[in-house]
């Protein structure tokens, strides 16, 4: 690893103001269990001059309820979104996500903030400096990705340009389907965006001087959740593909419903033309299995990830299903 100077932030404020002095060469660190895998392999072309230790900021770790909303503090660890009673009643596909995060060790220390802006899981990207020398593909600034003739069996099968990494976080697909909003704080003042609009092809919308703060949920009603992950390895491992599932059925009939796909775009992935189909119907075996073909209906499969398809529809067909069970 190489020398940085290290800084412990105590307010939000010290933090942006931080940010914006070192314009780009500063990282912050709340739980470090990705960043600190970055920095000792050495995979990105320019080392951080700082890092920011945000972890001793004051009021960024609770989760509770505010009206309509539940506000999660950024700096939460996953293990008190598992345990929160507030998460398992309101949004159980949240802490079910979170349950699927890594193990319990790393789910004591790592954030929920840390989880949406970790850094890609691509293996050439990931590709430690010490095997060889970095691997500087498009996402690096380079002229090339890879992956496109390499081994892509992990990568994107939806809406990839040029860089071809999926989004490896599980809590932003079940963020998705619960229609959360992340607040961002900044050296300009602080905004909120829908998590569906935080990721961009070659990672997320924050500024260099801004930092997420919070994660704001709005409380669902009378829905119906499930969160489905495929992984290769039972225990500690990123999704292969995952859905989360919000349905509201009244009287046999679904009159609402919110369908997220994880792991197969830079972003998860709304079934908007699924989401559509079922409105409106009775969710027979036939209807569910036309909606799960709908949901993919826009992938474009690279040479060695075809077989992430029919997962994919598998998993929404039964995150449908699981949805329907025990309503009228
Ligand atoms: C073995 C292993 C298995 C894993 N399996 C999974 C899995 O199955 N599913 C999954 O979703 N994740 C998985 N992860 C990733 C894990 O969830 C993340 O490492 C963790 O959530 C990051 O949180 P952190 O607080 O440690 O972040 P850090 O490592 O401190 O930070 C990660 C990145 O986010 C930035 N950052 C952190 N907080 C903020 C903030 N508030 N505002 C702006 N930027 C911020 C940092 O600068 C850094 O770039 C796994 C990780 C490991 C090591
Ligand atoms: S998929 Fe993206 S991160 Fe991976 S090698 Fe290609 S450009 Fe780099």
């Amino acid at each position: 690893m190489q020398s940085f100077v290290h800084i412990n932030a105590h307010s939000v404020d010290e933090t942006i103001r931080l940010l914006a002095k070192y314009e780009g060469k500063a990282k912050l660190n709340a739980g470090g269990t990705d960043l600190l895998g970055v920095l000792k392999d050495r995979i990105l072309p320019d080392y951080p001059e700082a890092v920011i230790n945000i972890k001793m900021i004051p009021g960024l770790n609770t989760i509770e309820e505010d009206g309509d909303w539940i506000r999660i503090g950024a700096l939460s660890p996953l293990v008190d979104i598992v345990k929160s009673p507030i998460i398992e009643k309101k949004c159980p596909i949240l802490m079910e996500a979170a349950r699927t995060v890594a193990s319990p060790q790393i789910r004591n220390i790592a954030t929920i903030g840390g989880n949406l802006c970790q850094d890609t899981r691509c293996w050439y990207y990931r590709y430690p400096d010490e095997l060889g020398g970095i691997i500087k593909c498009f996402r690096k600034g380079g002229r090339t990705c890879p992956a496109v003739a390499g081994e892509n069996q992990y990568h994107a099968i939806m809406g990839a340009k040029k860089c071809f990494a999926v989004c490896p976080s599980d809590l932003a697909v079940a963020l998705t389907a619960l229609d959360a909003t992340i607040t961002i704080a900044g050296t300009k003042g602080t905004r909120n965006i829908p998590v569906e609009d935080f990721y961009t092809h070659l990672g997320n919308v924050l500024e260099l001087d801004e930092m997420v703060t919070m994660i704001r949920v709005p409380k669902p009603a009378n829905t119906k959740q499930t969160f489905l992950k495929f992984t290769i390895r039972k225990p500690i491992d990123f999704a292969v593909v995952s859905t989360a599932c919000m349905i509201t059925i009244v009287k046999g009939i679904c009159t609402d419903v919110r369908i997220v796909l994880g792991a197969v775009a830079h972003t998860p992935v709304r079934a908007l033309m699924a989401e559509e189909f079922l409105k409106g119907k009775e969710l027979s075996e036939g209807v569910v299995t036309e909606a799960a073909t709908l949901a993919l209906a826009g992938a474009k499969p690279l040479s060695k990830n075809e077989y992430k398809l029919e997962i994919a529809k598998t998993l929404v067909k039964r995150a449908i299903m699981a949805s329907t069970l025990g309503t009228e």
